[in-house]
């Protein structure tokens, strides 16, 4: 099913004397595709906890309007949403077995609703298929892996057979391993299920390799919204652009002057179409290139080989980070000798912000 957020808006108001109101999720307005996974991605505190609650009805919205499909359900209470909800500290039911903890949605609907217990049993365990933990139906939660409990969490919200699946930064209680293995499982029941599911993350790691779209949000506002790959090569702004990325994209304080991008004095790209400026210069890792004359002078730090790639760490006086990190072919690597290395760059990861704003200033064709 498809969301639709109408200047969706959530002011938390100021507690005690000395507080100020916190505008959480500021007039928020775009679309969610059917059947589609939505990666909800930002800094610690920018408000996405907040929109989930406000989707599933926990947090009523203070302006703004919020439909499922063409369904206006901002006044809906929580209940009649058909909304799975799936916290980061999955709170299973200590005492209850792996079954009673899927099934407790379904005994607490009202009796009218509630399926017999033969229904619920056929419903848990296929729910627990999906997640591949119905072999751990007598269990009790102690007696599980943290994996093993954020899967029963999951099959919990499954088992309504929700409209929307809401997961709140579900995998940052588990190792990293488990980590990778538990986000391609999401993925996985996702596709499978067709379930419209938004994946709450400050990980853009995460975020950008299970997600079909990205929305990026800093102190409550969206900043972007986008394909992942989309987002990384063309963020509208300096936050969006270091907030993607690893390494992160390197900053340097740089001019342009007649249609030239220079970092310090050196001429290092052609910028056709820009007037006379001071600009943020933002170039990803993967924009340089080592040759013998290269414009970017920068002095060696070291040198580390991964595979097939080789990470090359220098300074430069005009660089806005204390280290410039660059990713490289380890072929090319081999040519580093004395204690300078020479760039070239690709335009194309090259991006240049304005000094006031930090938004994108476009030049060429992009
Ligand atoms: P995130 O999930 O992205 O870390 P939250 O949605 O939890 O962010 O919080 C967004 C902002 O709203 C934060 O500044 C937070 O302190 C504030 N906030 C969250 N819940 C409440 C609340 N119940 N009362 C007052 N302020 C709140
Ligand atoms: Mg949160």
């Amino acid at each position: 099913m498809k969301l639709v957020l109408k200047g969706l808006t959530k002011v938390y108001p100021a507690r005690g004397k000395k507080g100020k109101p916190v505008t959480a999720v500021d007039h928020f307005d775009f679309e969610i595709p059917d059947g589609k996974l939505i990666g909800l991605l930002g800094p610690s505190g920018c408000g996405k906890s907040t929109t989930l609650y406000l989707i599933c009805g926990l947090e009523k919205p203070t302006d703004g309007k919020l439909y499922f499909g063409e369904d206006d359900v901002t006044d809906l209470p929580p209940e009649n949403r058909g909304v799975g909800l799936v916290f980061q500290n999955y709170a299973l039911y200590p005492h209850l077995t792996v079954e009673q903890n899927i099934t407790f949605p379904l005994e607490n609907l009202k009796k009218a609703e509630r399926p017999t217990k033969e229904e619920m049993h056929t419903r848990a365990v296929e729910a627990a298929k999906l997640v591949q933990i119905d072999g751990l139906m007598e269990r009790k939660p102690s007696e599980l892996s943290g994996g093993q409990q954020q899967r029963v969490a999951i099959a919990r919200a499954l088992v309504k057979m929700p409209r929307v699946l809401l997961l709140d930064e579900p995998l940052s209680n588990l190792d990293a391993r488990l980590r990778l293995q538990t986000r391609e499982e999401i993925r996985r029941i996702q596709r499978e299920t067709g379930i419209t599911t938004i994946f709450v993350t400050h990980d853009q790691e995460e975020a950008m390799s299970i997600s079909d779209m990205i929305v990026v949000m800093k102190d409550g506002v969206v900043h972007q919204i986008g394909k992942p790959q989309e987002v990384y090569d063309d963020p509208v702004n300096l936050f969006v652009a270091k907030f993607l990325g690893t390494p992160p994209i390197n900053t340097f304080d740089g001019h342009v002057k007649d249609g030239a991008l220079y970092i310090g004095d050196a001429k290092v790209l052609e910028t056709p179409g820009v007037e006379d400026r001071e600009v943020y210069v933002g170039i990803r890792p993967e924009g340089f290139r080592l040759s013998p004359d290269g414009p970017l002078v920068c002095d060696l730090t070291g040198v580390d080989v991964m595979g097939r790639d080789t990470s090359v760490v220098s300074t430069h006086a005009a660089s806005r980070d204390v280290n410039v990190r660059s990713i490289i072919d380890s072929e090319d690597a081999a040519t580093i000798t004395g204690k300078q290395v020479r760039f070239t760059l690709r335009p194309s990861k090259v991006l240049l912000f304005d000094h006031e704003t930090e938004e994108r200033i476009r030049y060429g064709n992009k």
